[in-house]
């Protein structure tokens, strides 16, 4: 016979904490506090089997259940010295659903179960108080009607405003006994109006509703796209929880209330929370009235004059501070605790670790760690990578005004304000005259880069989470809110538009890329403060950290920030974003369209001091770190002139006409240029190419050596290699500058050379191509658009409909696709090492910076991670989680 039911309750429990899979959240911890003898108004819990077993089932139940819920009822009865559905001592039952994890607002929860004509007069009689026994009835109809019935609640609340205006009533606690009475009737009425029966007077009929309804709310709409945003599968169900009623409305002596052990927003160690007297269930936080402080302290600070319970009830107040002691002990863990205290008895109702802000948890696990609570590695697994975030990046005062006129994608956290600008040139330009800008752009484009650089924030009008705009913003630390759809923009006019108002340029927007409001004028913003527990944090994951996490920088700003953040080396330093530049631009365009290697090389003479100077800057900020470049990369039409003004520019630069360039520049479009002439493509054409870049990088290192005394060891990345042979010809393009210059220079170099992997070839062939390359780092970014076939650039109009159908759950730009991509990764990772098997790797790609793809690299057994500057505290962190959990 499989067991369906537990109960709890009375110092005892058939459940445990441990058994949350199978009685829930809720259920596991109402059973734990028994356990403990806290003082919890007995109940059972009906396991998620059933829900289980209900959806497989056609929605019916198992056939033993139903005696397994009456024997569990007569137990609470018999505890309670009650029995339900009696007339003269009935028993009356919340019913509250709870899975396995909390999901709030998921179903709500009925409250009062029993009462009906008969019982309502027996529970007024017995308390001595019929005000008190309607109140309970009519929330219950309320309740009922409403979560099992699918009656709209607001239909009762207008029949309750109606009566308090008419006679003149400001607060439900001055309704009296009679009033209810004849409110009833009428609530009772609109149910037999909506629904053509009466409203159930059987408390078993009452009952199997409830509990009906809950196992329904599973498959609500808004619970499956909960489940969805939070990766709960739906086989999990839910359990239901069946609990003898207490009475926080009986009146002055009674009172309901909510608490954390620990300030959930600062993390600070004392007792927050909140409670209103004779009042039940979710009053406190309906805001209905408003609620009194739990502590004198929290009263005196908050400056209320009304008295807290500490002072009204200092009796419950007392026994209700050592509970939460011991069960924050217990738990070793903040919780979240609900309470209901009736006629000065406390019970408790509820107690699960509580949410908190990436502050509060910081501050929660160092202090927790320091009271012996946990150990520093358990501190270290208390707080998730994701949530740091919030802590670096300013944002907008929670106590500011908000004027908002549109919204887009969150994409880039942050928030800043700025003069609006249309062009990354004017961006710039305003930036040299000391003003601040945000850049709004209906999309941006490799040649925004310097204009992205010298604004506070961006806003696109098009493009998702993955544009351009959004992944650049999200590397250089800037606030981006992208595919603002309802922002119209107009270049020509200089304004946009939305909600009726338009805007113009020079006007001041805010922008918060944590919500994706766009707000009008500058708004209040909290500065980050990185606090000591944020280091002491770090310093305990540093220490059972065992991959390395670099960074992905090409500018020496980029750089300082992420060594500043704790980065132990560049594993990306992508040549072509150099190429953007101010006048660089120019000389890169020549280069690309002589049609001559004479040409080319005298466009790259002009460019060879300019990379050796920035990869110099760089090696200099790194000092002893190691920097992996990477050869040019990005596919040629990048560069190509657009405008009729550009071509005249390069075609005077280079001395011919601007109809032939006009010409080549044609000649070089592509198809599909994220698979054409790109990468060691480009190299192995024009080897003259790596040739400039092999010199810069050789000649910086001997330079920026000499400046720091600590000798620099460059790791050359050659993009985009799918055949040995390629990786082979271009190896000796470097090989060959690498020993010209040290004759010319008469000092030695020591390098190495490897290869990015992002073709599945190149996974497939690593045996072959590692006895070419010391070192491979896995390309995620291009390694999945090469695997799916899914273009970057393209994918936003799809993506998001293949996460909502479900076909995808996680967008694999953001998050490792690791069946797929990660089965590649690891093949490379293996046959790479059976060639070599000292061999470095590691990861660039955005997925360098994603806690789950990082735990991901870990079990590969990756020698680092590479991220952008602004996530490497966050790769650090879940570097060393993931470390933790492959111990275990
Ligand atoms: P949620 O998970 O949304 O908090 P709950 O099931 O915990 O939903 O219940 C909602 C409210 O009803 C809470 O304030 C809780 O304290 C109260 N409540 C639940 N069961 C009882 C009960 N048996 N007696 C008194 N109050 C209860
Ligand atoms: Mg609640
Ligand atoms: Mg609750």
């Amino acid at each position: 016979m499989t067991r369906w039911v537990y109960n709890f309750g009375n110092g005892t429990a058939d459940g445990a904490a441990d058994m949350r899979n199978l009685l829930g959240g809720k259920g596991a911890n109402l059973a734990e506090m028994s356990n403990l003898g806290l003082p919890v108004p007995p109940g059972f819990t009906i396991t998620t089997e059933v829900c289980t077993w209900y959806y497989d089932h056609d929605k019916s139940y198992p056939d033993d259940l139903k005696a397994q819920v009456e024997e569990a009822l007569a137990k609470v009865g018999a505890v309670t010295g009650r029995k339900f559905g009696d007339l003269k001592n009935p028993l009356l039952v919340s019913v509250r659903s709870g899975a396995r994890v909390s999901m709030p607002g998921m179903m709500d929860t009925v409250l009062n179960l029993g009462l009906n004509d008969e019982t309502v007069k027996a529970i007024g009689e017995e308390a001595g108080d019929m005000r008190f026994a309607y109140d309970s009835y009519r929330r219950f109809i309320q309740m009922y009607s409403d979560v099992v019935l699918g009656v709209d609640h607001h239909e009762f609340e207008e029949i309750l405003e109606e009566h308090k205006s008419r006679n003149d009533l400001g607060l439900d606690t001055e309704i009296t006994a009679e009033d209810w009475v004849g409110i009833i009737d009428k609530f009772k009425g609109l149910v037999e109006n909506d629904l053509g029966k009466p409203f159930p007077q059987d408390p078993h009929e009452q009952l199997w509703g409830a509990i009906g309804a809950v196992f329904g709310s599973w498959m609500t709409h808004r619970a499956q796209t909960y489940r969805r945003l939070h990766d709960i599968p739906s086989d999990w169900g839910t359990a239901v929880n069946v609990q003898a009623m207490v009475f926080g409305n009986m009146g002055e002596t009674s009172a309901t209330g909510v608490a954390f052990t620990r300030n959930p927003s600062t993390g600070e160690k004392a007792l927050y929370g909140e409670f209103l007297v004779n009042a039940q269930g979710e009053d406190v936080v309906a805001g209905i009235r408003t609620p009194q402080d739990i502590t004198e302290k929290a009263r005196i600070e908050a400056g209320s004059t009304r008295p807290s319970l500490e002072n009204l009830m200092p009796e419950a107040f007392a026994e209700f501070q050592s509970i939460c002691d011991r069960l924050e002990a217990h738990y070793r863990d903040m919780q979240d605790l609900e309470f209901t205290i009736e006629k000065g008895k406390l019970w408790m109702l509820q107690t699960r670790s509580g949410k908190r802000t990436a502050k509060a948890a910081l501050k929660i696990a160092v202090d927790m760690a320091a009271e012996g609570l946990l150990s520093e590695e358990e501190a270290v697994t208390r707080v998730e990578p994701g949530a740091l975030d919030q802590l670096l990046h300013p944002t907008i005062d929670p106590k500011a005004k908000r004027d908002i006129i549109a919204s887009g994608l969150p994409a880039s956290p942050g928030a800043a304000s700025g003069e609006i600008v249309f062009t990354s040139d004017e961006a710039e330009q305003a930036k040299g005259d000391g003003r601040k800008v945000i850049l709004v752009r209906v999309e941006t484009s490799p040649e925004d880069i310097h204009g992205m650089h010298a604004s506070e924030g961006i806003l696109t009008s098009r493009g998702g989470m993955t544009s351009h705009a959004a992944v650049v913003a999200r590397g250089m630390g800037k606030p981006c809110v992208a595919g603002a759809g309802m922002v119209r923009i107009d270049y020509r006019n200089g304004t946009i538009s939305a909600g009726g108002r338009t805007l113009n340029k020079g006007d001041v927007i805010t922008i918060d890329g944590a919500s994706g409001q766009i707000l009008v004028g500058e708004v209040d913003m909290l500065q980050p403060a990185l606090s000591g527990d944020f280091g002491t944090l770090m310093g305990w994951a540093d220490g059972v950290r065992r991959m390395k996490v670099r960074t992905n920088a090409e500018t020496p700003a980029d750089a300082k920030v992420a060594r500043d953040f704790g980065a132990e080396g560049i594993g990306l330093c992508r040549t072509e974003h150099m190429f953007f530049e101010g006048e660089r631009i120019i000389a890169v365009r020549e280069m690309i369209l002589s049609e001559t290697e004479e040409g080319r090389r005298a466009a790259l003479a002009k460019l060879l001091p300019m990379q050796r100077q920035d990869f110099a800057e760089i090696f200099e900020i790194m000092k002893g770190l190691p920097v992996t470049i990477r050869l040019l990369d990005p596919p040629l039409h990048e560069f190509l002139p657009k405008s009729d003004e550009e071509v005249a520019e390069v075609a005077g630069s280079m001395g011919v006409s601007a109809e032939k360039l006009q010409e080549r520049a044609h000649s070089l479009e592509e198809f599909n240029p994220m698979l054409g002439h790109r990468g060691c493509r480009l190299l192995v054409s024009y080897p003259e190419i790596a040739e400039m870049q092999a010199r810069a990088i050789f000649e910086a290192a001997i330079q920026a050596g000499k400046a720091t005394g600590a000798p620099v060891v460059p790791e050359i990345m050659v993009p985009l290699v799918g055949l040995k042979g390629e990786l082979d010809m271009v190896r000796a393009s470097i090989e060959a500058m690498a020993a010209a210059v040290q004759a010319e220079t008469g000092e030695s170099l020591t390098y190495q050379i490897g290869t990015m992997v992002e073709l599945p070839r190149a996974a497939l062939q690593a045996a072959e191509i590692a006895k070419s390359a010391e070192f491979f780092s896995f390309g995620t970014n291009d390694l999945t658009q090469t695997t799916f076939g899914i273009s970057r650039d393209d994918a936003a109009s799809f993506l998001g409909t293949y996460q909502t159908k479900g076909l995808l759950e996680q967008d694999p730009f953001v998050s490792l696709d690791q069946t797929g991509v990660g089965e590649l990764v690891k093949i490379g990772a293996e046959r790479g090492r059976s060639t070599r098997p000292d061999m470095k790797l590691g990861i660039c790609g955005e997925h360098g910076g994603d806690p789950a793809s990082i735990g991901f690299c870990e079990t590969v057994g990756l020698d680092y991670v590479s991220c952008s500057p602004f996530r490497v505290p966050i790769a650090r962190l879940a570097a060393a989680q993931a470390a933790l959990k492959a111990r275990t």
